[in-house]
């Protein structure tokens, strides 16, 4: 139960959120670019995998039964009448009990049905001693066996890891139809904002949310661009935001939306009726924009405080990252860890903490908090590598008991 019954939860704003999102139209990138992203469409193959009956191994191609009788004591020798190395473009064939030496990977001569290992023969050049019996179809790997002409590859939806980009590969697929990256633009909002690189007169804030949240963005897999600063201006602000609508997937603003006189994005959206502002039970991150503009382009509207803005990102602007990619795990894992201090929680709020997680010797974690509850402490946040999270009924966590805790993984783009 919210302790303030007009408190939304942050599942409740979540599915609101999640509701709110239309789909991005697949397109079409060649396999790199495709890293990562779902597949929108199914794929099969024209070729067989393999291509064409090929050695496994590098020895000698031979007639099975021509090598019946060997033994290591009494060889059979058989004389060697070619050589057959990949990418030989004609096949080659032999007669009755010849051999040709073959690489791995080297099409089977016509007339051979399997391959003796070189470390089985004496390697002989001119001719081969044989030391034991080859079965027939040994160390050949036939055509088709991996995936026959016609079949099946992948469908839509398959994730685009490095083994199905390997197998897009095989059969000849330069490029494929995905569901894209959503382009998301991040605009920081306040008249005390100053660009990175210029020193700071008195009252003047070094803009570091519009990194923060487009970082964030990128780590969760969207094409994010930094468009900058906007003063708490109305008229700046709604141009800012129009003139970005074309380019944009999803726009996310920080800042001007709690109950302030100067709280520019709130008045200014509001009066457009397309932007709900709610308060949500949860801390940080209780003032919460969320709605569409122009041609239902959904809008985020974070509050201002740095941690407010990574907390509210995780809670929201992730999730529908990963909803627009066609993810079907919307959430971050979440680990359970014994807390090293104690922690109070109002009744009926979400409580998000900033941690550090330890991994013990005995194989679990814990976790120790940093920053406080102050959500403008940005040098905390850096040293943290985990949120932890105190549910809504939970009012106090004793030290040395469990909480859940989610790892902020740095991920390796
Ligand atoms: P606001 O949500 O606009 O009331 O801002 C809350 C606090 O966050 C204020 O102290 C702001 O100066 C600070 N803040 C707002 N936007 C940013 C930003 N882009 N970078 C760093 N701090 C910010
Ligand atoms: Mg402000």
């Amino acid at each position: 139960m919210a302790a303030d019954a007009r408190l939304r939860t942050v599942d409740e704003q979540l599915e609101i959120v999640l509701a709110g999102l239309g789909s991005i139209d697949p397109i079409e990138l060649t396999l790199l670019d495709a890293q990562g992203l779902l597949l929108a469409e199914n794929v099969s193959t024209e070729v067989p995998l393999p291509g064409f009956d090929n050695s496994a191994m590098d020895g000698y191609a031979v007639r099975a039964v021509d090598t019946r009788d060997a033994t290591p004591e009494h060889p059979v020798v058989l004389p060697v009448v070619g050589d057959v190395a990949a990418g030989a473009t004609s096949r080659s064939g032999m007669g009755p009990g010849l051999t040709m030496r073959i690489m791995t990977g080297a099409p089977i001569p016509a007339g051979a049905d399997g391959v003796i290992p070189l470390e089985d023969t004496d390697r002989g050049v001119a001719k081969v001693a044989i030391r034991r019996p080859v079965q027939s179809g040994e160390c050949v790997r036939r055509a088709g066996e991996d995936l026959p002409a016609g079949a099946p590859a992948l469908g839509a939806g398959a994730a685009l890891g490095p083994q199905q980009l390997a197998l897009l590969a095989a059969i000849g697929r330069d490029r494929v139809i995905v569901r894209p990256r959503p382009r998301v633009l991040v605009i920081s909002t306040g008249s005390e904002l100053i660009d990175v690189g210029h020193k700071p007169s008195f009252g003047e804030v070094t803009d570091s949310n519009s990194y923060l949240v487009t970082a964030a963005a990128r780590d969760a897999g969207a094409d994010a661009r930094r468009i900058g600063i906007v003063p708490d201006d109305h008229s700046k602000l709604l141009d800012a935001l129009e003139s970005q609508l074309l380019r944009a997937d999803v726009l996310v603003t920080t800042g001007g939306v709690s109950m302030g006189a100067f709280d520019i994005v709130k008045q200014a959206l509001s009066e457009l009726g397309t932007v709900e502002f709610t308060r949500i039970a949860m801390q940080p991150g209780k003032p919460q924009g969320f709605g569409h503009l122009g041609d239902r382009v959904p809008i985020f509207c974070l509050p201002g405080n740095p941690v407010s803005a990574l907390v509210s990102f995780e809670a929201f602007v992730r999730p529908a990252i990963r909803k627009l990619l066609g993810k079907r795990n919307l959430q971050r894992a979440t680990v359970q860890a014994v807390a090293l201090e104690r922690v109070d929680s109002p009744a009926g709020i979400r409580q998000y903490r900033r941690g550090v997680l330890h991994r013990e010797a005995t194989g679990g974690y814990s976790v120790s908090l940093v920053g406080g509850a102050g959500s403008h402490l940005i040098a905390s946040m850096a040293s943290s590598n985990c949120l932890v999270v105190i549910d809504e009924e939970v009012t106090e966590v004793v030290a040395g008991s469990r909480v859940t805790v989610i790892p902020l993984l740095l991920a390796n783009r």
